[in-house]
């Protein structure tokens, strides 16, 4: 009988518990380290951010969920999101007269999703907990790999040692999946093994949350709503920067401010005045946030900055492989970081499904049970088949994943050149409607 295969998965953000849904569907053991406590826990943020903040799911994520195979999961998921059908851009007329003008996203009316980037992640956690092949471990921090003798080390924050510094112990595996984020550590690991290509770059603006509550009903029942359209992800285009506002389930929006760093090191100078800032350059927002939540927000919220990476091949041999962030962060002009990692996983799964496949075919040593062949040496060779069918699967998904992880990240990139040259549609259709009211 064949021993089931050990796949390690580093890091439990949205695309590492969907690879380990997808990798406990096909048997494998699946062990997932992450370094935060428990993610459900409403008190634990996402690295960098202060709080969950609001994301834009679009087919590309959707269907890496649907195929995880889970339909319960997928409706779940689809019930909690808020339909956008287009952007709403906002500005303000010569006259002084707000006016906001709505972009469908498509002629037939689909929609992108919005949806907590925390409750997703909690759902992907909560299915993985009912699988019996799955171990979730958190403050586990992964801090070295050997990818030739197929062992990690991990260090423990829950026990510390005599010394009262975490505990670190070793671990092995089969294959390593890295969906450990942008500042991945496996990829840093992972790199002394292959020979992979890496750029990163910086770019020159940071980001900042803010948050538009909700509003009370007409009605006077208490309810909730929201004060601004609820189907739109809402721009404010600026010249070398933007606001945006992505609705909630609860009538509230998260905002997000890009603006380059000069511009934040001015109004960190006096935030006394960010109103005056909104009031020149995103017309209306004050309409919806007070004064003194804009200069908290701004004096509380981290100013984050944004990078952009690629690097190529993702793999070593056949144990180890960096999905997500960790082989593409992006600029999140395009909305398209999370989706694109998600459908990394769906991508790698069904290549690693062919070669399984294709090897089971040719050269079933999982089922022999003829005579002459022992359990030992049906399980040694299921153990060889099953390491023939990840080196050929990475190997394929490096080859050609790579292309498209690359033009979605220049695409993003090109997007954010654009609107600091302020070429970008949005701001040239907001100038054209100013000119023309
Ligand atoms: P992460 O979400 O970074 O998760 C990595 C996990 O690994 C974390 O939980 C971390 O704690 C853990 N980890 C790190 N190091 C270790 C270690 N050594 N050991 C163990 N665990 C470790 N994307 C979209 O698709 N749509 C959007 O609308 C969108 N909007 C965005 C807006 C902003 C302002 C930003 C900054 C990003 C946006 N993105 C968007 C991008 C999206 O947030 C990321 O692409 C997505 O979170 C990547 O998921 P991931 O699981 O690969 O990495």
């Amino acid at each position: 009988m064949a021993r089931p295969q050990k796949m390690v998965i580093v890091g439990a953000g949205p695309v590492g518990s969907l690879a380990a849904l997808y990798a406990a569907q096909r048997g494998y053991q699946v062990e997932v380290y992450e370094l935060r406590p428990d993610l459900r826990d409403p008190r634990i943020v996402p690295l960098n951010f202060t709080k969950s903040i609001n994301l834009a799911l679009s087919e590309r994520g959707i269907n890496a969920i649907r195929h995880a195979g889970l339909p319960d999961l997928l409706q779940d998921i689809l019930g909690a999101c808020v339909p956008m059908r287009g952007r709403m851009i906002h500005g303000k007329k010569p006259s002084g007269a707000l006016y906001q003008v709505p972009q469908d996203f498509d002629v037939h009316g689909r929609c992108n999703l919005a949806m907590d980037r925390g409750a997703l992640n909690a759902r992907l956690l909560d299915a993985l907990e009912d699988l019996p092949n799955v171990e979730l471990f958190f403050n586990h921090k992964l801090t070295g790999a050997d990818f030739r003798a197929r062992k990690a080390w991990i260090e423990d924050r829950d026990r510390l040692s005599p010394s009262g510094r975490p505990r670190e112990i070793e671990i092995a595996f089969d294959l390593m999946l890295g969906a450990d984020g942008a500042h991945s550590a496996v990829r840093y690991h992972l790199m002394k093994f292959s020979r992979m290509d890496y750029q990163q770059e910086y770019i020159d603006t940071l980001w900042c949350e803010f948050r538009i509550d909700a509003g009370k009903a007409q009605t006077g029942s208490g309810a909730e709503t929201w004060k601004i359209s609820p189907n739109h992800l809402h721009i404010w285009p600026g010249k070398d920067f933007m606001f945006i506002a992505i609705p909630s389930e609860d009538g509230s929006f998260t905002c997000t401010l890009f603006l380059p760093a000069s511009h934040f090191a001015t109004l960190e100078a006096d935030p006394s005045q960010v109103p005056n800032f909104f009031d020149v350059n995103f017309p209306g927002v004050r309409d919806h946030i007070s004064d003194a939540s804009l200069i908290e927000a701004f004096n509380t919220n981290p100013h984050l900055p944004l990078i952009s990476l690629k690097c190529k091949p993702y793999h070593f041999g056949s144990s180890g492989v960096i999905l997500g962030d960790a082989a593409h962060a992006m600029v999140p002009f395009y909305g398209q970081g999370m989706n694109t990692g998600m459908e990394d996983v769906r991508l790698l799964f069904a290549i690693l499904d062919k070669h399984r496949t294709q090897l089971a075919e040719t050269n079933n040593p999982l089922s022999d049970d003829s005579d002459d062949y022992d359990a030992m040496e049906a399980s040694t060779a299921a153990d060889a088949a099953a390491d023939q069918a990840h080196a050929q699967a990475l190997a394929e998904y490096s080859a050609t994943r790579w292309v498209d992880a690359h033009t979605i990240n220049d695409l993003a990139f090109q997007n954010y050149v654009e609107m600091r040259t302020s070429q970008s549609t949005t701001y040239k259709l907001r100038k054209a409607l100013e000119e023309f009211m």
